[in-house]
């Protein structure tokens, strides 16, 4: 009886051995795509429980952080090898790269960006946008080599994960392609020499760009602009008429302004009412701008009587 006892005991231990075994790697295989981060995880198996490491080196690295006054060039690499040390660990920990990279901002604005270089490849991250813009501002103002190309990409990866995008993060991305103009210092044969102007001409094109792109037939149609540009609760043709605004009252012995204003006005706003002076729209009657009182070419006037007309027959005459 003992003896017969043992076999079953022996038989179910390697029958659960057996089962356990095929279940855990067929576990492992389903990890892998329920958690698409899972590749980017620490290849050092700690039992299994690497993000409740990681969890663990988070409260030791706030502690340290605690302990330390400013990021100088000693601490910098310390912070930057305990940062990867827990991403490694937990690929997912958003507020380990956002800490991280600021810490690292200023002293060492490589290893920055290189942090958030790795978030912005997770796929599991695919809808934080605030890291690929901290990566953007960290390209474009902290670096030594000012990479604006680089700046773009990552603002634009900012752009595409929020819907709408935020106005600051938009005003990023059109800066980012303003210093690229600005470094080829020319605009459709016009030369750019400062950042506003730089700025006027990058929205502009971005305003073709999402002209175009709404139309079916043309090549750009489904370009990154498809979805239409705002700032915000201002349109895109809003602000440029603000920057141009802006651009005319401050820079008034820039020479190549007032070419760059005619441009615009032939390519986006050709019919358009909008006073010559100061660039403000005017509605219809109106005979001096409201804004700065230059005179103004009246339209929407009945042509019989001069009445203001407010729909297909003249309110004052009768006439069509
Ligand atoms: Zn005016
Ligand atoms: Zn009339």
């Amino acid at each position: 009886m003992k003896k017969r006892t043992l076999i079953i005991h022996i038989v179910v231990i390697a029958a659960s051995i057996f089962l356990g075994g095929r279940l855990a790697s067929s576990l492992v295989s389903k990890q892998g795509k329920i958690c698409v981060s899972k590749p980017m995880e620490s290849k050092k198996n700690l039992f299994g429980v690497n993000r409740f490491a990681a969890d663990v080196q988070w409260m030791l690295f706030v502690n340290y952080c605690g302990t330390i006054n400013s990021v100088n060039a000693e601490n910098a690499p310390i912070i930057y090898d305990k940062v990867k040390s827990i991403i490694s660990n937990n690929p997912d920990f958003e507020q380990a790269y956002e800490v991280g990279s600021l810490m690292l901002s200023v002293e060492s604005p490589e290893k920055a960006v290189e942090i958030l270089q790795i978030a912005c490849e997770n796929p599991r991250l695919k809808e934080n946008w605030k890291l690929p813009f901290l990566a953007g501002f960290i390209v474009s103002h902290h670096m030594k080599n000012k990479d604006f190309t680089r700046a773009e990409s990552f603002f634009q990866k900012a752009v595409s994960r929020c819907s709408p995008p935020e106005p600051h993060v938009v005003s990023a991305l059109m800066r980012a392609k303003a210093q690229k103009l600005l470094a080829r210092k020319n605009w459709k044969g016009i030369p750019v020499t400062s950042d506003k102007q730089a700025l006027l001409c990058t929205l502009i094109d971005v305003h073709m760009a999402n002209i175009r792109s709404q139309d079916f037939n043309s090549p750009s149609y489904n370009s990154p602009y498809s979805s239409i540009m705002s700032f915000g609760k201002v349109s895109l043709p809003e602000k440029i008429l603000s920057t141009a605004q802006s651009l005319k009252a401050e820079e008034k012995d820039n020479p190549n302004v007032l070419p760059t204003i005619e441009k615009m006005k032939a390519e986006l706003f050709a019919g358009a009412h909008i006073c010559e002076n100061c660039l403000t729209p005017y509605g219809p009657g109106d005979k001096y701008c409201s804004a700065c009182g230059s005179k103004v070419q009246p339209y929407g006037l009945c042509p019989k009587c001069g009445a203001v007309k407010k729909g297909a027959f003249c309110s004052e005459c009768g006439a069509r």
